[in-house]
């Protein structure tokens, strides 16, 4: 509540897939990221980040409201959109806030040209923002509940009586491969997993894409390909990993103790965009560890010689 109006939360749910993934890209890269989650005031955002954050409060509100409208209460229970994306800018602590508030104008200026091209759609708004709980045996880490959480950007029922899950993205391009791609993530198969709970009244996840940035404003809304091989094993995925990231987040081993993994996959190269903690990993010698007390194997060249001092 701020004032005497709601600020919608936004952020991550507490036990997020997208942890699980972390760890299983590279347990050292989720290692740095949970023990910059214990500091506070350590900023979080980058700008392609924040102007994701910035945008799921525009629709949080301009959903919430509708669903008010909707519901005969009041609308104006709930921040406009314009404000509550300045609101929240200015409410942040710095360095982040700093980061989110350049990022209000373009934000702006994509979410009243959202509102502008979506202004005749008629749905039934049935839930925003609203954080959903999975079970999963064996998952809840530090802090964590006893679930694999996801937060649900917008549920609402179309003429049919189905029910569609949404999660809106940002980015600063649109691209064929965003569908493929996101379909195949764990936030998205949760979804999923969730929607199967309503049987028949399931109607699909969609993916409600806004581009924001230099490349001016663009808004496509696929449906989601099934991926029924990625559903049914994802609580295999699960089992195996989450044990794993669970006993490393209560280990209090600093990140360098978790185990790199260190290949053109996941650091930077040309099948991946690049660790942000890279820089950290490159000089992450353990304090117990000293590099020329180490035994390292010896190997002897083609001419028989070992070439060891
Ligand atoms: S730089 Fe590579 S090995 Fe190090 S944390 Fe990042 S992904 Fe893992």
């Amino acid at each position: 509540m701020t004032g005497d109006k709601i600020l919608l939360a936004t952020g991550p749910s507490p036990n997020s897939a997208h942890r699980t993934e972390t760890f299983a890209i590279c347990p050292r890269r989720r290692g740095f990221d949970f023990h910059g989650e214990q500091e506070p005031g350590k900023p979080w955002h980058t700008p392609a980040t924040a102007r994701g954050t910035l945008l799921h409060v525009a629709l949080a509100h301009h959903y919430r409201r509708i669903q008010a409208t909707q519901d005969g209460d009041d609308p104006d229970q709930w921040w406009e959109p314009a404000v509550a994306v300045a609101l929240l800018a200015k409410q942040t602590a710095n360095p982040t806030g700093t980061i989110m508030q350049a990022q209000v104008a373009s934000v702006l200026e994509a979410y009243l040209a959202y509102k502008a091209n979506y202004t005749f759609e008629k749905f039934r708004v049935r839930a925003v923002e609203q954080v959903v709980e999975i079970p999963v045996p064996g998952t809840g880490g530090p802090g964590e509940p006893p679930c694999k959480t996801a937060r649900i950007d917008l549920i609402y029922e179309n003429k049919a009586g189905k029910l569609i899950l949404v999660d809106h993205k940002s980015t600063g391009r649109i691209t064929k491969l965003h569908p493929w791609f996101y379909a195949r993530t764990g936030q998205f198969l949760l979804m999923r997993w969730l929607g199967a709970s309503f049987g028949s009244r399931f109607g699909g996840v969609l993916l409600n894409l806004v581009q924001v940035g230099q490349a001016g404003p663009k808004f496509e809304r696929p449906n989601l390909d099934p991926v029924p091989g990625f559903l049914a094993s994802y609580p295999l995925y699960l089992s195996w990993y989450e044990p794993q990231r669970i006993a490393f987040e209560q280990s209090d081993l600093p990140p360098e103790l978790w185990p790199p993994l260190p290949s053109e996959h996941t650091c930077m190269g040309r099948y991946a965009p690049g660790c942000p903690h890279a820089d950290k990993c490159d000089v992450a010698v353990p304090a117990s560890v000293s590099p020329q007390d180490i035994n390292w194997p010896s190997f002897t060249l083609a001419g028989g010689r070992s070439e060891a001092e």
